[in-house]
């Protein structure tokens, strides 16, 4: 292994650099499904693809070291990731989730693993009194996310991973939002990190795949092999596209982050804005919990509009800041929880939980700040009645 100190040039050196056979310094895309064997009984390591690829194999080690973890596995998407690590749990097992888990892992949940009688209870994790009082002895793991969306709540990681301890149980965080860069929840204690590496770590909006990280060599036996009987591997195109986008993770999450903060003291500041949610703020929601186990705030931000501005108006207003679902990529998008990514919750339900018909979701890209500033300026104007 080269020799380095800090996660920058782990961005760059980890896992598996170059390769050996032609000095190329990017490892090659094996794009290749099977493997020409020497004799019975004699391969040289690798099989078929579905059960091991150089490529994926390159950004599984790139994960793994990233994370501080002792295995990474590569999968077709975020939900693919998910999916496998949820089939760790049997019939009459249950989990626990974070109120405002992604959708998709709720509905995968609700809607898939349902069916094989792994229940699940939603709680509010931020409160770790109650949360210990839900582990009745057929939960078997916490799941959460912190910051989780759409209002970018915070969840003591390290308060979780005691407690799953202490009941000899998993903790499972999504890292999607912060990234190894800004949070490495497995030093914290927890047991399985995952990630959908379709947002910042792959960090283009390009290519949709899914990490998963244990510490424990037994944990990572039991993923690979789920990994390999159920199949949802990534491939090795989109293998080396996320190695690719991981080089500049260090960057790009450095204006990510300094393009948000600017971005939260101009909407601050506006007379339109009735609240920003952004857990760097000092008076957000587990600001002190964020400081101690992230690095930063991130570069996901929430924030609400007084009635008298016309959502629908400052949506159509943008004209450089795109609508769309996702997060994380180079460009800034825009969404809007109440009618896209949280429109499976019921109106009532979502104005107790705070996500009201006047909610935007911003992921702030690395663009000029200056520019992205203008486009709100004008959305907002434009949007007033
Ligand atoms: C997008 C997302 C997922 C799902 O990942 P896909 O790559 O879309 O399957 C899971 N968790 C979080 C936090 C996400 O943002």
């Amino acid at each position: 292994m080269a020799n380095y100190k800090n996660i920058e040039t782990a961005f760059i050196h980890g896992g598996i650099y170059g390769d050996k056979n032609t000095g190329a310094v990017n490892v090659p895309i094996y794009q290749t499904s099977t493997y020409e064997q020497d004799g019975l009984g004699q391969d040289r390591g690798w099989e078929y693809s579905r059960t091991g690829n150089p490529t994926r194999a390159a950004l599984e080690a790139l994960i793994a070291e990233l994370e501080h973890g002792k295995a990474g596995f590569a999968f077709g998407s975020g939900m693919a990731a998910i999916t496998a690590v949820l089939s760790l749990f049997h019939a009459g097992d249950k989990i626990i989730i974070s109120s405002n888990v992604y959708g998709g892992t709720f509905r995968v949940l609700d809607k898939v693993f349902n069916s094989f009688e792994i229940s699940y209870s939603i709680e509010d994790t931020t409160n770790l009194q109650t949360l210990e009082t839900k582990i009745t002895p057929d939960v078997k793991a916490i799941l959460i996310e912190s910051p989780a969306n759409p209002l970018l709540t915070i969840t003591d990681i390290k308060g979780v991973a005691d407690l799953a301890k202490k009941h000899n149980i998993l903790s499972i965080v999504d890292n999607t939002f912060m990234t190894p860069y800004l949070q490495r929840p497995l030093e914290l204690g927890v047991d399985i990190v995952v990630h959908s590496a379709t947002k910042y770590l792959g960090g283009h909006s390009d290519v949709v795949s899914g990490l998963v990280v244990v510490n424990d060599e037994k944990l990572a036996e039991r993923i690979a092999f789920i990994q390999n009987s159920t199949g949802g591997v990534l491939g090795p195109f989109d293998s080396f596209l996320l190695i690719r986008g991981i080089k500049t993770l260090g960057v790009r999450m450095d204006r990510h982050v300094s393009n948000a903060e600017k971005a939260v003291e101009f909407l601050q500041n506006h007379k339109a804005v009735k609240k920003v949610y952004y857990p760097g703020l000092k008076d957000a929601q587990g600001y002190e919990i964020n400081k101690k186990q992230a690095k930063n705030g991130g570069a996901m931000i929430s924030f609400e509009l007084y009635e008298n501005y016309d959502i629908k108006k400052f949506f159509s207003s943008l004209k450089l800041i795109a609508l769309a679902e996702s997060l994380g990529g180079v460009e800034s998008l825009v969404c809007h929880p109440a009618s896209m990514t949280h429109a499976s919750i019921p109106y009532e339900t979502r104005q107790k939980i705070g996500i009201t018909d006047g909610l935007i979701r911003l992921s702030i890209g690395i663009e000029n700040i200056d520019d992205l500033i203008d486009d709100l300026k004008q959305a907002i104007e434009e949007s007033e009645r």
